[in-house]
């Protein structure tokens, strides 16, 4: 089987739409590990294709604050602008699927998705000391999350937890075999709002039977998505930021 692995995807339908573009055909099934909403303008054509062509979906942070399930002290001021936006925003019918996703970790064959760590949904698993602490939680050998919008993630490779680099600028995937004597918390990156230095939109393939994994990254109307950010009267950091992807 060979899944797409999207995640972090907030609402930017540029974005998705690239990769949808680009990775045509080289995938069997659509998995998302959360924040299908907030910061970005296109809330429900978003949440549309992900309710009608993902088969398994988490829910993210944004995705509980999009939809009236968390308290938004929590958030930034920025946020919480963009959540309440959102809230408004959002159809009956998107609200209420957003509503109903399942908090990760969720297995789907032999992996799990989640959106932050395998035991809180909300904990940002950056360096290798929080991923070390994560891998003890693993239920299955290889896993995706998301939330940190960095895209690349862990390998436990005999006790050792090393960081997996993502596609360097010039070029737009990377490839890595999964070697059944690690573990994997792999992270796709942020389709729709990159904040690992590189802006184009992020996204992986697992090919199950090869035992490989493919990171891409690929560029989108970012123009666009930010010209729709400002007319939605969204906070103007949420366009700025897509350009540097930070
Ligand atoms: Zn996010």
């Amino acid at each position: 089987m060979r899944y797409l692995i999207v995640s972090d995807l907030h609402a930017n339908l540029e974005a998705l739409q690239a990769v949808l573009a680009r990775s045509a055909g080289a995938f069997d099934r659509a998995l998302c590990c959360g924040d299908l909403v907030g910061y970005g303008a296109d809330p429900n054509p978003v949440c549309d294709w992900v309710r009608l062509n993902c088969a398994v979906v988490v829910r993210g942070n944004h995705d509980r604050a999009s939809t009236g399930q968390d308290d938004l002290e929590w958030f930034n001021p920025v946020a919480r602008n963009a959540a309440i936006w959102t809230q408004q925003d959002l159809s009956p019918e998107n609200t209420a699927y957003i509503t109903g996703l399942p908090r990760g970790p969720v297995t789907v064959e032999a992996f799990q998705i989640f959106h932050g760590s395998p035991f809180d949904e909300d904990e940002y698993v950056i360096g290798a000391g929080e991923a070390d602490q994560a891998f003890g939680y693993l239920e299955t050998p290889v896993a995706f999350f998301g939330h940190t919008h960095v895209q690349g993630g862990f390998i436990w490779n005999h006790s050792r937890v090393e960081t997996i680099l993502r596609p360097p600028a010039r070029s737009d995937s990377r490839s890595m075999r999964i070697d059944p004597d690690c573990a994997y918390m792999i992270n796709p990156g942020s389709t729709g709002q990159p904040r690992d230095g590189d802006p184009r939109a992020a996204y992986a393939i697992y090919h199950t039977e090869a035992k490989e994994v493919t990171y891409h990254r690929v560029t989108y109307d970012v123009a666009s998505a930010q010209r729709k950010i400002r007319a939605a009267g969204l906070p103007p950091i949420l366009a700025d930021r897509l350009s540097a992807g930070r």
